[in-house]
Order: C-alpha cells, then sequence, then structure tokens
C-alpha cells in the first residue's frame, strides 16, 4: 500500500527550503512543531515567529526534524558536558 504520509508543515527559516521531515502530528505540524506553534514560537503560516529572540531555541526549532549534512550538526552536548569539572 502506498498511504501518503504526511509531513509537518514547518519551514525553516535556516535558509534555502528546508521543511522538516517528521511526520505530521495535529494542525499539519509534528508534535515537536505543533507545541512550538501552541508557545507562538511558529506561526500559523509554518515559518519560524520572527519575534522570538531566544537564539538557542530558534536553533532547536529550525534544526528539528531537517535531514542536513552531518557537518551542519554541531551540538555535541555531550561532549561539552564532560568538559565540566
Ligand atoms: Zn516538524
Amino acid at each position: 500500500m502506498d498511504r501518503i504520509v504526511e509531513r509537518c508543515r514547518f519551514r525553516s527559516s535556516y535558509g534555502g527550503d528546508f521543511h522538516c521531515q517528521d511526520r505530521a502530528y495535529h494542525y499539519g505540524f509534528c508534535r515537536f512543531h505543533f507545541e512550538c506553534y501552541m508557545r507562538g514560537e511558529i506561526l500559523a503560516n509554518g515559518q519560524i515567529n520572527e519575534k522570538l529572540s531566544d537564539q538557542l531555541r530558534r536553533r532547536a526549532i529550525n534544526f528539528h526534524g531537517l535531514r542536513l549534512p552531518r557537518e551542519t550538526y554541531v551540538e555535541s552536548s555531550s561532549d561539552r558536558k564532560s568538559r565540566y569539572p
């Protein structure tokens, strides 16, 4: 069966035309992005709210669900944690 899976309609402001690859959960957004939408971090048109000033949060929202080349991921949180005394 070839059932079409509805994808999240969030569009990243990362540049180019990157869309979240997660399966749609509600209102056309995946679970993560739907929660962002509920918080007002994402607008109804599927784009990030430019009024959101938290850069880390913006990053998390923009990168969630994206399939990007490995080099683009610079999240080394476990590495960073181990550096703390
Ligand atoms: Zn999404």
